[in-house]
């Protein structure tokens, strides 16, 4: 029962002040949120993949409230991609972006996120990597989809994330399901209504089974973003019963979360992604993964307690 009562803490501001100030946060938040800037994520980057492991970059912040900071956000990732040049990765390191945070609940937000993000997705273009599209809470969607679809016509490479907990999205796996696509399919992190989304586990992960096995069916290429052992296996059945060779999926989970299986399914030969997020305004991607794993909030309440 934690987890809701953690979901909508993480859009309360006062609790985001609370939380932010804490003298301890900080140590704990770092083990999802390893770095502040371009110059502390700089070596986890080359670290990670010196281990065999790909990355996907998050910039973290959401909830914007001017202009201003969507371009702040937009210039961010400009900052990091200038740097990823230099590493010469290519699509060993890929970006996430929220378009939350490129402006999209502002007003005349679709466009100013669609006029923020492009440049973005350009910049990866020109370094030979690509960007995935988040997806956020259930009435920002519409206009994720339609902005990835705008994307596409130049940079077909784009990606979107789908979230298994919401009754639209096998309808929109059977649409995104075809040649060239990537589709990152997650559980879902966001408190949604019972009116568009399953609410019990045991749902939530068999209506993953079934969307997986449209992505691993179909023409694109599916990204399988799951930190549960069950869901991992099935995944394997299901690319091996559709004839996928281990570079035509990949596996994808958060820094900070489960690291040593990271590991193991890179030396297995799979394609492994680790979600690594940085930045200053780490608070609502922090409570997010507190409200996934309540044993998460126990440690940082006990950290707090023993200071
Ligand atoms: P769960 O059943 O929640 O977890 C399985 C096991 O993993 C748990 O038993 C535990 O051992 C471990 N675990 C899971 N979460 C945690 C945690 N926070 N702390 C410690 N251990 C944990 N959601 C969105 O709504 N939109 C997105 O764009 C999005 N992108 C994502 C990208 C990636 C690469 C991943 C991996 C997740 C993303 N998510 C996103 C989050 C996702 O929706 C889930 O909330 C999250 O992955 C937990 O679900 P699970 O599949 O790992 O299964």
């Amino acid at each position: 029962m934690l987890g809701p009562v953690i979901l909508a803490a993480s859009r309360s501001d006062r609790m985001r002040r609370l939380i932010s100030a804490a003298p301890v946060t900080k140590q704990v938040v770092d083990r999802f949120i390893p770095g502040e800037s371009v110059d502390d994520i700089v070596p986890i980057i080359r670290d990670l993949t010196a281990r065999g492991l790909e990355l996907t970059m998050d910039v973290v912040g959401e909830d914007i409230t001017t202009p201003a900071q969507a371009e702040a956000a937009r210039d961010a990732y400009l900052r990091l991609i200038d740097r990823l040049e230099d590493m010469e990765l290519g699509e060993r390191v890929e970006m996430s972006v929220k378009l939350s945070m490129f402006g999209q609940a502002l007003d005349g937000g679709h466009d100013m996120a669609l006029a923020n993000v492009r440049p973005v997705v350009e910049a990866a273009a020109a370094i030979g990597t690509t960007v995935t599209l988040d997806a956020e809470d259930h009435t920002t969607l519409d206009s994720m989809f339609a902005i990835h679809e705008e994307l596409r016509r130049d940079f077909p490479q784009t990606g979107c994330v789908i979230q298994a907990y919401l009754f639209r999205t096998e309808a929109d796996a059977r649409r995104l399901a075809a040649a060239g696509s990537r589709v990152r399919l997650v559980k879902g992190a966001y408190k949604e209504p019972a009116e568009v989304a399953y609410q019990q586990k045991h749902e939530i992960d068999k209506a993953y089974v079934r969307i997986l096995r449209i992505l691993m069916e179909g023409e694109g290429y599916p990204m399988v973003g799951s930190h549960d052992p069950r869901l991992i296996s099935i995944a394997q059945e299901l690319a091996h019963r559709a004839g996928r060779k281990p570079d035509e999926y990949e596996f994808q989970m958060l820094y900070g979360i489960r690291g040593d299986e990271h590991l193991r399914l890179a030396a297995q030969g799979h394609r492994m992604r680790v979600y690594t997020a940085y930045g200053t305004d780490w608070y609502g991607y922090f409570m997010r993964r507190l409200a996934e794993k309540p044993a998460n909030l126990r440690f940082f309440v006990r950290s707090m307690l023993s200071k």
